[in-house]
């Protein structure tokens, strides 16, 4: 992975320094004068201790390294080095007259980057120093890189996974562990399986081959909302997106977003999208697709299905006599009324506009239908809502409206409701909170049933 032009590399803008340790004060300024002479800001000791304390205030970015030295010698020097946290990257060229193949290979051992015989060719020492420079160079560069993707790897809000091709999870980062519930590298070498289930697993292994087989001509899996499971077993709607990073070995990485909050508010408002919000039951679009439901499961079934429609009487005079906020709590009360009788999961109670409001029962009987309706009608009047101005009763009443079919193919909705609300004007003009009810079969009208209070 090449990195943006944007992370400079700041260790290649500064003149390299230069530790040289030699107890031969000569050899020492030769090699200072070499040194100084390329360009390099040099520190210089003659003993091995020395040498230890400079480099660890200074960090120079390079060790020459006499071998032989009294006190503390060359090999001891270098393996305090490599002891300590400040110098141990620091690169030491041993510079020796022993140059037999196991002093060669001991300072090796111990860590050096290098290795020169003495007597010193100064174009030779200039060169190794030259190319220790450029390796200390590049891979400062790459540490450095990898440290900032290793920060923002760590600080992103999305999860991030590297798969292999196998499907197993080889490393994550914290956004995605805290997502799904998982400590610290728990989900290392967890196959995806154990996420996604076996089939959406099973999509991308297919998926993941192909890649393989193909690399030079890998599809795009972009973007999908995805079901995962987290560490508890619970499900999180997820977008997950796989790309694909072919290299000498094809690794996957994964990035997952979130949605789980933004379902939760979708859920949230397709929900108020179906309550009406003063009454807070359910509104004309929600009744509208739940009769549509129950009409045509009628249909199947052949029972009877029950359609009350309710409205207020004098209820404009109300408002008037009242004002507007009491009105608003009286029909507050009255879908509370209503709810209360809507105790299966087939009966729903909604308010259809205004001050108006329609229930269904499914598999009931024009009777049965009938007694519902004069309960509702009795409890709405025994709330005993004062209306002082109407011209009807004391209380505040409604008028109902009853029609009972048992739909055919042949039936229309709309003729269903026309026939409810039929019956809630006749109730209306027979002189209002009072319930009429109609058996609905084709256009038979002449069955209406008056229930007068
Ligand atoms: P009727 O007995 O014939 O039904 O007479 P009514 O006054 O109830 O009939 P009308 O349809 O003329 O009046 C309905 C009134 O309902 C008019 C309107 O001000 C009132 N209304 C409709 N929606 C609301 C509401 O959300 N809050 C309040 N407070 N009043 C409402
Ligand atoms: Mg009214
Ligand atoms: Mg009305």
């Amino acid at each position: 992975m090449s990195l943006p032009a944007a992370f400079p590399s700041p260790s290649s803008q500064r003149r390299p320094a230069i530790l040289i340790v030699d107890d031969a004060p000569d050899a020492l300024g030769v090699l200072r004068t070499m040194m100084a002479q390329q360009g390099y800001q040099t520190f210089v000791a003659t003993t091995g201790e020395r040498a230890i304390s400079i480099a660890e205030r200074v960090r120079p970015d390079l060790i020459l390294l006499d071998v032989v030295m009294p006190g503390l010698d060359g090999f001891d020097t270098c393996r305090k080095l490599k002891q300590h946290p400040l110098t141990d990257a620091i690169p030491v060229i041993f510079m020796s007259e022993r140059s037999d193949t196991d002093d060669i290979v001991a300072g090796f051992d111990i860590g050096a980057a290098d290795y020169i015989g003495k007597p010193l060719r100064m174009a030779e020492v200039c060169a190794r120093v030259r190319a220790q420079l450029q390796m200390r160079g590049t891979s400062e560069a790459q540490k450095e890189q990898a440290d900032r993707l290793r920060l923002i790897v760590n600080a992103m809000d999305e999860g991030l996974m590297v798969i292999e091709a196998n499907g197993r999870i080889q490393y994550s980062n914290p956004a995605c562990e805290r997502y799904l519930g998982y400590g610290h590298a728990e989900l290392t070498g967890l196959p995806i399986a154990d996420l996604l289930g076996g089939s959406l697993a099973q999509e991308y292994l297919d998926y993941f081959a192909s890649c393989l087989a193909n690399p030079h001509d890998v599809p795009l899996a972009g973007a999908r909302e995805v079901l995962i499971r987290d560490r508890d077993g619970a499900l999180r709607a997820m977008d997950l997106t796989v790309t694909p990073m072919i290299a000498e070995e094809t690794l996957f990485v994964g990035l997952l977003h979130d949605i789980t909050h933004h379902k939760r508010s979708e859920t949230a408002l397709q929900q108020a999208a179906l309550v009406d919000s003063l009454t807070q039951i359910a509104n004309r679009r929600r009744f509208d697709s739940f009769l549509e439901q129950e009409w045509h499961r009628a249909i199947r079934s052949g029972l009877p299905l029950s359609l009350v429609v309710l409205d207020v009487d004098h209820f404009k005079l109300y408002n008037d006599t009242l004002g507007h906020a009491a009105g608003d709590l009286c029909l507050q009360k009255v879908a509370a009324a209503l709810q209360s009788r809507a105790l299966r999961a087939t009966d729903l109670a909604a308010r259809y506009g205004g001050e108006e409001f329609v229930l269904l029962f499914a598999e009931t009987t024009l009777a049965a239908a009938t007694v519902l309706g004069e309960s509702i009608r009795a409890l709405v009047e025994s709330l005993q809502l004062p209306h002082p101005r109407s011209p009807t009763s004391p209380w505040l009443t409604a008028s109902i409206g009853v029609a009972t079919m048992a739909p055919t193919q042949f039936d229309r909705i709309e003729q269903f409701f026309v026939a409810a609300d039929r019956m809630m004007y006749a109730a209306k003009e027979a002189g209002r909170n009072r319930v009429m009810a109609i058996e609905q079969a084709g256009p038979a009208w002449d069955s209406a049933v008056s229930l007068m209070i």
